[in-house]
């Protein structure tokens, strides 16, 4: 059962036309040319609510029907997670016209890979006590620190970096927001190699880099802000029902493998089947609520971060599910519920330990909650966290 949807009206059917002429007439027979990526990203398609030229104003009802349209197609997007989702909007609220122009485009395009280098080794909940220094000399910046679970660092062109222009005022006001050329001399990538095998994310050693002033984000010291102003850039979750962040299999997809292969013997994991399809289905209203609170024009409410807090570990509990119902072969790395040859669960069952500590651990998502939402007293260690990481 895949429950109610949200019908989005007359104005939205007109929308899903328009992108599926769109695709019709850029890939004609469903072959996308190798400039897709540029061709979406100029007809507004890619980030349609973020402002003309970059995206088409779109509002949520618009940007959710070429969504769904999109995804109908199986048109490919260009992936740039860090740049659409983070660099982006800091651009876009404090860039200036030129940095506007010179890096959005590649973002949008997914032609120019994006990192985030914000988590240091003692600086990671409690972020602003970073100390990756920058010192100006001239017109360049002179970085050295160290960064840690760099995502894509090994793979991209431009990093957002945060680094103390000034240790002497109160640490928040000390942080400055760059952009990072990642092929600038003195920057050492060193892959950090995850349980699964891959090896997403590095530790970054910034020894000397010169990065131009002009590659300052906003004012000096005002990077804290602009970390917050990035982080609090809650888009609607438009796809996103899958496990594992959004992506990936859902409780439904884990229902359909049981229901094909007739049904789990077993009481206490059929119990657990129905609990993590229940949970599944309270996101998914969840999501539904904020999504339509934002066609009707609200402001976004506590719920993505509630939904955040609940679908973390409901992704861990889809799938340690799916490796129960595996049997023995939840002990290899290509098979996954009953034997599938599927290496989705079961890598995805490797990565879903990530899902409580990245983008804010599940703490730190309690603490926010208990004292934005429930109004509850803070302690001296929470309001710490409640400037906190949500990378
Ligand atoms: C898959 C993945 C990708 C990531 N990608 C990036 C990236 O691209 N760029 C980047 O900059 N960072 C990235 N991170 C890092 C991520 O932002 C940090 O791991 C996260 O902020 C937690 O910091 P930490 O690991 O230093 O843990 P710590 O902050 O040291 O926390 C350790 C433990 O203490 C708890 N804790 C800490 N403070 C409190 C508190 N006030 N109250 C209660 N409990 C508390 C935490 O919940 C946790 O259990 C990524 C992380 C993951 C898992």
């Amino acid at each position: 059962m895949r429950g109610v949807d949200l019908d989005l009206g007359p104005a939205a059917d007109r929308v899903r036309a328009e992108v599926r002429a769109f695709v019709a007439r850029h890939a004609p027979g469903g072959r996308y040319p190798p400039d897709w990526g540029r061709r979406l990203a100029e007809a507004g398609f890619v980030v349609p609510h973020w402002p003309r030229p970059w995206g088409r104003g779109a509002g949520p009802a618009e940007q959710l029907a070429i969504d769904a349209e999109l995804r109908a197609l199986g048109a490919p997007r260009p992936l740039n997670p860090i740049g659409i989702g983070w660099a982006g909007p800091t651009l876009l609220v404090a860039g200036t016209p030129e940095q506007q122009a010179r890096w959005l485009p590649g973002i949008l395009d997914g032609s120019e890979l994006w990192c985030q280098l914000f988590s240091e080794p003692d600086a990671g909940s409690d972020l602003a006590s970073l100390r990756t220094r920058a010192r100006r000399d001239g017109d360049v910046y002179v970085v050295a620190g160290r960064k840690i679970w760099t995502t894509f660092a090994h793979v991209a062109r431009w990093g957002i970096l945060l680094a103390r222009t000034d240790p002497t005022v109160e640490r928040h006001h000390g942080i400055s927001y760059f952009v990072l050329d990642m092929r600038s001399p003195g920057i050492t990538v060193r892959p950090i190699r995850q349980m699964n095998g891959a090896a997403d994310f590095n530790e970054v050693v910034l020894d000397d880099v010169r990065v131009p002033a002009a590659h300052r984000i906003g004012a000096e010291g005002e990077g804290w802000r602009l970390a917050r102003v990035t982080l609090a850039n809650e888009r609607v979750s438009l796809s996103g029902e899958g496990a594992l962040w959004g992506a990936g299999p859902t409780a439904d997809d884990l229902v359909d493998l049981v229901r094909t292969h007739g049904g789990v013997r077993d009481p206490v994991l059929r119990h657990q089947v129905v609990r993590v399809w229940a949970e599944g289905q309270v996101l998914r209203l969840i999501r539904l609520r904020t999504v339509s609170a934002r066609l009707a024009g609200l402001e976004p409410g506590p719920e993505a971060s509630i939904r955040k807090a609940l679908a973390d570990g409901h992704g861990q509990r889809v799938m340690a599910t799916a490796v129960a119902l595996a049997g023995a072969y939840g002990l290899l790395a290509d098979h996954g519920p009953f034997g599938t040859p599927t290496g989705a669960w079961a890598s995805g069952f490797l990565f879903s330990r990530a899902l409580t500590i990245g983008g804010g651990t599940a703490e730190v998502q309690r603490n926010i909650l208990a004292e934005r939402v429930l109004d509850l007293p803070r302690d001296q260690a929470s309001s710490r966290s409640a400037a906190t990481n949500a990378s």
